[in-house]
């Protein structure tokens, strides 16, 4: 299916960046909420061993991390992997969008959308750079980018998109019973 409201997966990264919000998956939206959008997500179980709460569940290839107040912590996307599924339009449904995304072309898209950022590089990582986003206070969205497809491959002049998210100031979860 195809279907010209649904913007480019690069466009949804730039406003994903700007508001925080990608779809219905945002800080704090609720278990409730994602399963009504989405139907229920994979539930893969506990973070940390000796703990209950938080957990892992995902869409298609998106990895949500949900405390014990069912509310969404963290979000990772993990574009190194290739395609990419990510829930919707419809509840149960997945649609596949392409993760091949250049530096160039993700910095043009949030360029359109007025996002603000902050470059993260590292001393001993020179293959690597993040751009940080703040959309709302305790949150943060990471875009990490990479210079080259696999470590056979020739340095890259337009880095790739390898791995997107964002994670939240923990809070103390109002009990549940
Ligand atoms: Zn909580």
């Amino acid at each position: 299916m195809t279907d010209s409201r649904v913007p480019s997966f690069t466009a949804e990264l730039a406003s994903f960046a700007a508001t925080g919000r990608l779809g219905a998956l945002r800080c704090g939206a609720s278990l409730a909420e994602l399963t009504a959008q989405y139907g229920a997500p994979t539930a893969w179980g506990r973070v940390f061993h000796q703990d209950r709460w938080p957990r892992w569940y995902s869409y298609g290839s998106l990895e949500l991390i949900l405390c014990e107040c069912r509310r969404l912590k963290s979000l990772s996307i993990p574009v190194w992997r290739g395609e990419l599924e990510l829930p919707g339009p419809g509840v149960g449904e997945l649609r596949a969008v392409d993760s091949r995304i250049t530096e160039s072309r993700l910095t043009a898209a949030l360029a359109d959308a007025d996002v603000k950022w902050t470059v993260l590089t590292y001393p001993n990582l020179h293959d690597q750079r993040t751009l940080r986003f703040t959309p709302s206070e305790g949150v943060w969205i990471e875009f990490v980018l990479v210079d080259r497809e696999t470590y056979d491959e020739p340095v890259l002049d337009d880095w790739l998109l390898c791995k997107a998210g964002f994670w939240s100031r923990p809070h103390d979860c109002p009990k549940t019973g």
